[in-house]
Formats: C-alpha cells, structure tokens, sequence
C-alpha cells in the first residue's frame, strides 16, 4: 500500500525523538524494510540484527552460486548498512542473546524478517534414515552456510539421488548435483561441496512431483536453464504429459505455466532422451507421491530407495485446485540420496503469536495480530515482513512490495501515535541494545566486521579464481571479524 505525501510529511512532526526501529533478519525482507523506513523517516535510526556474523540472508545462503547475477542485490542492501542511520549487528540471534520481550522494550517498533530456517516433512515412514536430507541443508552446504559445513552428503556410494518436490529449490539442487563442475568452480560455491561435487559418482537425478506437468511449482528461465545443462540426458515419459481438460482450464489461464509444458514437451521427445554411456540422467517423474523410505539391507540405518504411491488429479472444492490423491498402486526407486525440497518453514520465537497451521506469523498488512483467529488484538509496536509474515514462497523482489506494505502499516502507527510514545519518554533504541549485550558478553559484528569478512574472502577467492571463497566455520568468521 503506497502511502501518502501528506500522510509522508507528517511522520517528522509527531514527534521530535527519532524513531527507533529494529529489524530482526537481514535478508532481503529486512534490508528492503530498512531502506523503506530509513527514506520514509528523516531521523530514524534502524539496526539490523542477524544471529550470523554476516548480512543477507537467503541472498548468501540461498541463491544458488551460478547466479551471480540475483546477488548483485547485496550491492543496494550495502549502501543501505553504510546509511549513517542505519546499523547491522550481528553474531546476535533472537530467543539466545536477546528475547522479544527484551527487544520490544528497548524499540519503538520491531520489525521480524527471519524468514524460514526449517523446512516441512514429510511426515512418513524412514525420513529419519541416513542419506536424507532437507534440500535447505545441502543448499545451506553448497552455500557456505556455518550450520552446514559438516552436513557432508554422501555422493559416493550410489550413481542415483531422488529430489521429492518440483518447485525452483529442487531445480536449483538438481542443477548443482548435475552441473559440469568445471562450470561451478568459477563460482562462490563453498570449497568443500565443490571437492565433494567432482569426485560425485551421481549420475541419475529423479524430479519426483505428486502432481503433473501442468502443475509444477518451478518458473521458466530456472527449467530452461536446467534443461540446458551440457550432455544431459532428459527422460519424461510422453504419458505424463498428456493433458485433461481439467489441465487445459488450469492451462489457459496461467502462460507461465503453458510455457512450462511446451519447454517439458519438447525435452520429452525421443531425440533429446538419447543417452550415451556414462552420460548424466535428469528424469522428471509426476503424478507419484512418497510414501516410505526403505532401508538399506546392506547398510543399516542408511536409505536405499524410495516407495512411492501413483496419484491421479482431482478437484479440491475449498480451494478450486487440482490436488494429488493416491490410487493405491505403488512403485519402488533405488537410490542413495534423497533431498526432500517439499518447502521451507518458519519457526517461532518466545512470545511471538503464530499461526501453526500456515507457518506465518497472524497479521494485517505486516501489523502482528495476538492470535490466528478469534478476537484477535493488533500487537503494538511489533510488525512481520517476508516469509515469515507470508509464506515461503516468491523471489527476492517479491519482498520488496512485502517491505513497502510493512512500512506503511508502521508510518501509519506513527502518524497514530500507536508506535511512538507521546508522553515524551524514548525508548533506549541502539544504545540500550550495545549495553545489554555487552553485559552479556555477546561478541557482536557490526557492519564494518563484515567487510573485514568480505574482503578476506574475496582475497581468497580471488587466488581461485572464484569471485569469493567463503568462510564457512563460526571459528574462522568470527576470528576474521575481529582482527
Ligand atoms: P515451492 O515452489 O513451493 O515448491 C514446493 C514443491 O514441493 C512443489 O512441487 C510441491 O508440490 C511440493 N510438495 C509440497 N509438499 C509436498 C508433499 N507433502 N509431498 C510431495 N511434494 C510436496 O517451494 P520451493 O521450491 O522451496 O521454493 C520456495 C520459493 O523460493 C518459491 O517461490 C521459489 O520460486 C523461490 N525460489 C526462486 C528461485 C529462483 O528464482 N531462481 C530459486 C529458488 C527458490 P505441490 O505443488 O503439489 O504442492
């Protein structure tokens, strides 16, 4: 919602303590809610806190490293950091060095934007075997991320992975697992997957989706990008691709997704599935939905294959879409890895209300609500923005709408007098946060930290020729932070 000019000019002279806002994240929900407030405000001062020692979030540890171009993005989120109102603080996590009650004292107005560090199950029989993993680990592991360093996949000891979803992640992992890695090793991809990626003995990677082709979740460039990599073999069997009129309908309405069938049409004629010995297989399989995982004989606690129920489409009535039931035939896939790419989840933190059902935080327009449903109160002074406030889904430009609606519910609240108090007292902002976590002793890394971080690792990716080698420990971030 844009917000007004008059309403705009009347934010400086409600009152004359500058607003104090902090933003919990720093990925691109945060830093485009930052960039908002920071140019609505004149005065205000934003921290942006993240409990790891380096800003942007999903764009460092997310997009995937042969995108170079989505990170350019971080260039803006920079600028916006260096702002002399503005404050990145990290190595500070919420709910461990800080609690929100803690924070909500200290700010005029709090801001989440932690998005979705957790990742959806499955919910079946074997999920807990070894070789199973949440497709946000191993991108996490291919990233760099600190938390997933170790995660170490086991490439070795089969020719076959199954990635369970059909959404762009999956397709992000699929490519990482079937890129030539001379290709990748030009990239920022962490030194310890591309070690891992070359000496890979996978060779089959299955796209397994419960529904058709019709109703896949990824977007056109990242399949055309997919289906472009070097001497791949492409297998879709021409049945998956056939079409109700049901499909037709969906079809009609929706040309990113009729492009999408064409693309997959098209990879599915018998010339492009043409496979020369040793040549890597990229199967697209629908309509199959999991069911259990299976043990290894051999090696116990280990998955060896996936069970999977064939499904057919029907029409749900509450939401209108065509949605997977099972037919009750199933079928069996070998395999050594499965990386389950089913969607990513928001995890809440103490005294924030939370909607289990949806995965996001209950509110109007980014304003907090007390409970999901029922009589619910706005809580004041506390906002959402990004995935945790709407889902796990949309590219990073979707978070800038999602800021702008954010900061526009908060200027409201202030042109209200809802977030500012006008009794006069001011709330200790940044101040009061440094002092309380120095009594805690908590090691932060404020934005000038990071640059020490990234110099350093453009330093050695630049002996690569990688545009950066990154840190993966906590230890050596941290160490490098504070020389
Ligand atoms: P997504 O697009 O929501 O895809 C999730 C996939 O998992 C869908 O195919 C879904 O099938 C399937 N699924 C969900 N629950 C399942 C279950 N219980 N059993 C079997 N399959 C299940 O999520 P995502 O791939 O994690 O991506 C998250 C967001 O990030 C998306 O908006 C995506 O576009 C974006 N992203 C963009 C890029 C890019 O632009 N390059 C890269 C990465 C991510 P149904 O459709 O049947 O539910």
């Amino acid at each position: 919602m844009a917000v007004s000019r008059a309403l705009r000019r009347s934010f400086s002279t409600v009152s004359s303590e500058p607003l104090r806002v902090c933003i919990v994240g720093s990925g691109p929900a945060g830093f485009y809610t930052a960039d908002k407030i920071l140019k609505a405000h004149e005065g205000a001062e934003v921290d942006i806190l993240d409990r790891l020692p380096t800003p942007f979030g999903l764009v460092r540890s997310g997009v995937a490293p042969d995108h170079p171009e989505t990170k350019i993005v971080t260039n803006q989120f920079s600028r916006v950091a260096q702002n002399g109102r503005c404050s990145f603080i990290g190595n500070v996590s919420l709910g461990g060095s800080i609690s929100l009650a803690e924070l909500r004292e200290l700010y005029d107005a709090v801001v989440l934007s932690y998005g979705a560090e957790s990742d959806q199950a499955l919910r079946i029989p074997g999920e807990e075997l070894a070789g199973i993993y949440a497709a946000r680990e191993f991108v996490w592991w291919y990233n760099g991320h600190p938390d997933c360093r170790n995660l170490a996949p086991d490439l070795k000891s089969s020719d076959t992975a199954v990635i369970i979803g059909q959404g762009n992640v999956a397709l992000d992992v699929a490519r990482i697992l079937l890129r030539p890695t001379t290709e990748l090793a030009t990239t920022d991809i962490s030194d310890h997957a591309l070690a891992a990626l070359s000496e890979s003995s996978i060779r089959k990677v299955y796209l397994v989706g419960r529904r058709g082709a019709a109703q896949a979740a990824f977007t056109t460039k990242e399949l055309r990008e997919l289906l472009g990599i070097k001497d791949l073999s492409i297998k879709i069997r021409q049945a998956d691709l056939s079409k109700t009129p049901a499909d037709e309908e969906e079809l009609k309405n929706n040309r990113i997704k009729r492009r999408i069938h064409e693309l997959l049409s098209k990879a599915a004629t018998p010339a492009a599935s043409v496979c020369s010995p040793g040549q890597k297989e990229l199967h697209f399989v629908f309509f199959r939905k999991p069911d259990r995982f299976l043990e290894s004989d051999c090696r116990s606690g280990h998955a060896a294959g996936l069970r999977m129920e064939r499904t057919i489409l029907k029409e749900d009535v509450d939401s209108g879409k065509q949605i997977a039931v099972g037919t009750g035939l199933f079928e069996e896939m070998g395999c050594g890895l499965v990386l389950k790419s089913v969607g990513y989840k928001s995890i809440p933190v103490d005294g924030l209300p939370f909607d289990h059902h949806k995965g996001i935080v209950p509110n109007i327009q980014g304003r907090v609500l007390s409970e999901a449903s029922g009589n619910a109160q706005v809580e004041k002074g506390l906002y959402v923005c990004g995935w945790l406030k709407r889902g796990p889904t949309g590219i990073i430009a979707t978070n800038l709408y999602c800021a702008e609606e954010t900061v526009a519910s908060i200027s409201e609240d202030v042109v209200t007098g809802v977030v500012t108090s006008r009794s006069g007292l001011s709330k200790p902002g940044r101040q009061g946060l440094l002092e309380l976590l120095d009594n805690r002793n908590v090691k932060i890394v404020p934005f000038g930290s990071w640059e020490k971080i990234d110099n350093e690792e453009q330093r050695r990716g630049s002996l690569k020729n990688k545009p950066r080698e990154k840190l993966t420990s906590w230890q050596d971030l941290l160490e490098v932070a504070t020389e």
